[in-house]
């Protein structure tokens, strides 16, 4: 079958490899009807040191299960199914919780060595504890905002949830990425009233105030903070959603809330220590989040997007099939794509 694999920064390439096949009895193998390109697989695509083996890639997919091992339980030959980006049990304290983004068999796909989605086929480990059953066909009309179920939609949710977004909080979203848009409906899924986009890319930022956001601040740095500070008397948002994961997004994230707020942050850190730390800590601002338990979080958005209450697909602006996937990579990269999905 054929896969995408990346070898080094800038070098990605579609590739033979051995067809995805069940090793374990708990695996499944899903044919990929759907799979994208993250903006996080873009950190790899731009640092990434020379690689003989190379990485597969893709983290985001919907399938048909067209094999299961002897174990396997809730899924079935046939079935459509989503497949969030981590590998998770099911079974153990964590996955219990609502957090299977720390399961004890936790794994993410495309990264690390495991398979990954941009690809014809892919092996999924612990199949009852990662796939998501979905009562439609493969060919559904909704299977772009289905798609983002596996990651931007079930992010930028958890983003708004640990930020405590709610009726009567203003709310900030750094970024104006897939994850970001995809925060602006969180946010007014939850109740918001008053959403501010911090982005300056004028398509995305239009997408934004269709999803909801109210204002748009396109400044960086202190001239955004002030814009900020100004549309919230002077006072901050309560709730900041984190969605880029940059020095500067996080520093203005901590600069632009309300003393007692709270900022849920979900862009990959690209720093070891936390950027605004101090500030963080003197305005007794809650910080949390980290990789979005987007599988629990499934079976509160779902009914959402089957009736087209929210459209979070429309982030995608680009279709490929798989020989067109470094093109896609290039075209997020210097973003000439918001987010582009791939057909194989
Ligand atoms: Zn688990």
């Amino acid at each position: 079958m054929r896969a995408t694999v990346m070898h080094a920064a800038g070098d990605v390439r579609i590739e033979h490899v051995p067809d995805a096949s069940i090793i374990e009895p708990t695996d499944a193998v899903i044919r990929v009807t759907r799979a994208c390109i993250c903006g996080s697989d873009l950190w790899p695509y731009r640092s990434m040191q020379p690689s003989d083996k190379g990485q597969r890639m893709g983290h985001e997919a919907i399938g048909v299960v067209e094999a299961i091992g002897a174990d396997v339980h809730t899924v079935k030959h046939g079935d459509v199914v989503v497949m969030p980006f981590a590998i998770s049990d099911g079974t153990c304290i964590f996955c219990h919780e609502g957090l299977p983004t720390a399961c004890k068999h936790l794994g993410f796909f495309g990264n690390q060595g495991n398979d990954g989605a941009q690809a014809e086929a892919i092996r999924i480990p612990y199949a009852d504890g990662t796939l998501f059953a979905l009562p439609v066909e493969a060919d559904d009309a909704l299977m772009p905002s289905l798609l983002t179920l596996a990651d931007v939609m079930g992010t930028g949710h958890h983003a708004a949830v640990v930020a405590k977004v709610g009726a009567g909080r203003n709310v900030a979203v750094v970024g104006d990425g897939a994850v970001g848009l995809c925060a602006v409906i969180a946010a007014k899924r939850l109740g918001a009233e008053r959403i501010i986009v911090l982005g300056r890319h004028p398509d995305r930022v239009a997408l934004a105030r269709e999803f909801g956001a109210t204002d748009v601040v396109s400044e960086r740095g202190a001239e955004a903070v002030e814009h900020v500070r100004r549309l919230t008397g002077g006072e901050g948002a309560h709730s900041v959603l984190e969605c880029v994961g940059l020095r500067q997004a996080m520093e203005t994230a901590v600069e632009i809330t309300r003393p007692g707020g709270a900022i849920g942050r979900v862009g990959v850190p690209q720093d070891a220590a936390m950027p605004g730390s101090q500030p963080a800590f003197y305005n007794n601002i809650t910080v949390g989040g980290g990789p979005a338990p987007v599988r629990p979080y499934i079976r509160e958005l779902l009914p959402d997007i089957l009736d087209g209450r929210i459209q979070p697909g429309r982030v995608f602006d680009s279709v490929v099939d798989l020989n067109g996937v470094p093109g896609g990579y290039r075209a997020m990269d210097n973003r000439k794509a918001l987010k582009v999905m791939i057909r194989p």
